[in-house]
This record gives structure tokens, sequence and C-alpha cells, in this order.
């Protein structure tokens, strides 16, 4: 990392990691190596490319091998969670063992749009919490209108993990595109997790998110895209991707009144040690 104050055409140097990006999806074909470049271009030092289910995995490993500032996280999509049977978990804990997999996700619950049946997103959540385990990886939680269920099956699980076979690490992962409120994410890094921030905290009805983001310690912050989906704005409604995590950086500056250089290394920091990036 170079000095924080040097400037290319004008512009602060600073070092940025777009945590979470579906770059898998078709939104994106054809046009990876420019996508890269800009990101490359706006300080975007490492992407997290994650899966949803196992062939969006299976591409997720395969674009992290073919491309330096790429990893990847493998996992089940709770809205996909129905096909998740245990030849799929088994496939999964194979690809871990690729040197760019740096995490077990995305997985989680999300009862608004109920894709699958309640019951087996909750048990596929939980078996793949558990492949975290053994693995020893952090996982990427997805929470859409399920808060008090993904609560009680972290607190049920972080409780549980320090006796799993390999699984001393810390922190235990990252819930992507938060939005809980103020004492959740304070549970959240008392149990040892992180919390990511995505396009929506740009939006102009975003006052309460906005709030919570202002009052949670950047040292627990990590930053996101989440393309090809929720861009943020000026850029609200068109395909989103690692690039605009800048935006997503400037805004939280803005809302914790503090520099985007500082956001830039504090999220950076916090998300290569969440999944032990170099
Ligand atoms: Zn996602």
């Amino acid at each position: 990392m170079g000095n924080q104050n040097e400037t290319r055409n004008g512009t602060i140097v600073i070092e940025l990691v777009d945590s979470h990006a579906h770059l898998d999806f078709a939104q994106f074909d054809g046009e990876l190596n420019s996508v890269l470049q800009r990101a490359s271009d706006a300080g975007v030092a490492c992407v997290v490319t994650v899966g949803f289910d196992l062939e969006s995995s299976r591409k997720a490993v395969a674009l992290a091998r073919d491309h330096a500032i790429l990893r990847a996280c493998v996992g089940v999509h709770p809205h996909d969670a129905a096909g998740a049977d245990a030849r799929v978990l088994e496939d999964l804990r194979g690809f871990v063992e690729d040197s760019g997999v740096v995490g077990i996700g995305e997985i989680g619950l999300d009862y608004y749009r109920d894709r699958s049946p309640r019951d087996v997103q909750r048990r596929v959540f939980r078996e793949q919490l558990d492949l975290a385990a053994e693995v020893g990886k952090p996982v990427v939680v997805h929470d859409r209108d399920a808060h008090d269920d993904v609560m009680a099956i972290l607190r049920d699980w972080a409780s549980g993990v320090s006796s799993v076979k390999g699984r001393k690490r810390q922190p235990l992962g990252v819930v992507h595109c938060f939005s809980g409120d103020q004492a959740m994410a304070e549970e959240l890094f008392q149990l040892g997790f992180y919390v990511s921030v995505a396009g929506p905290v740009t939006y102009s009805n975003a006052s309460r998110l906005q709030e919570v983001v202002r009052r949670l310690p950047l040292d627990r912050l990590l930053v996101e895209t989440d393309c090809p989906f929720l861009a943020p704005h000026p850029f609200r409604g068109k395909r989103n991707e690692p690039a605009h995590v800048r935006l997503v950086a400037s805004k939280v500056a803005e809302v914790k009144n503090a520099l985007l250089e500082e956001v830039a290394r504090v999220t950076t920091d916090n998300a290569r040690a969440v999944f032990g990036i170099e």
C-alpha cells in the first residue's frame, strides 16, 4: 500500500475491499475484465465474489483462480435451500480446499421472499454453519426480514463453535447488507461477527439505516456492493459493479463524519481480518 496522501489524476489513492459481489452473474458476461479494471482504478484491491448455489459457487471458485483481485465464498443462499441435499454440501466441502476460497456464503434466512420453506432454510443454514466451523472458515450471512431467527441460530452456533474440531478462528464472519438495529449489531459484535454496509445506505430514504451506521464502531464495519444488485446513488436501478463500493465508503464516511481515507483503511483491515486475506 502506498502513501495515503499521494494522488493519481487528482483523486486520493485509497484501498478498498468489496466484501460481497456476485461476479458470476450473466450481467457481467464478456465484460469482467473492464469491470475489474474500473474497480482497480477506483482503489478496490480485492473483491470477494460470493456463491448462492452449487453452480454459482463453482463459478466463483473458477473466477478467483483466474483473477488475482478476486477471492471466493461458497454456499447455498436461503432461496435455494430446498435444493441443498447432502450431496450439495459434500461438493461445497470439496470447494473449500481451493486456496481462493475464503468463506462459506452466502447462507442465512430470507423470510421476505420465502422461496424455500422456512424450516428448510433454517436446517440448511445450520448445516452450513457447521460446515464452516468444521473447515475453519468465516461465514457470510444473508438476513432479510428474519432477524430473530438469524440471531437465535447464530447465538446457538457461536456458543458451541469453540468445541468444534479445528474451529478456533475469530472473527466468526459477517452479516452482509446489514438491515438490523443497534442492539442487534451490538450482540453480533459480542458473538464475534462484523456487519457489512451496502448501497442502500446511500439512498435518500435511508435515514434509519444511516443513523444505525453513524453509531456503529468503524472497527466492526465492512463495505460491499452486492453487485449486480443494489447500485448506490446515483446509479440506483442500474447494474451495480465493484467500483461503486467507493460510493458506499464515501457515504459511510459522510454519515460518520470521518475521512474517506480512514473508512477505507479500517474497513479494508476489517475485511482482511474476517476473510484472512493478505
Ligand atoms: Zn449477495
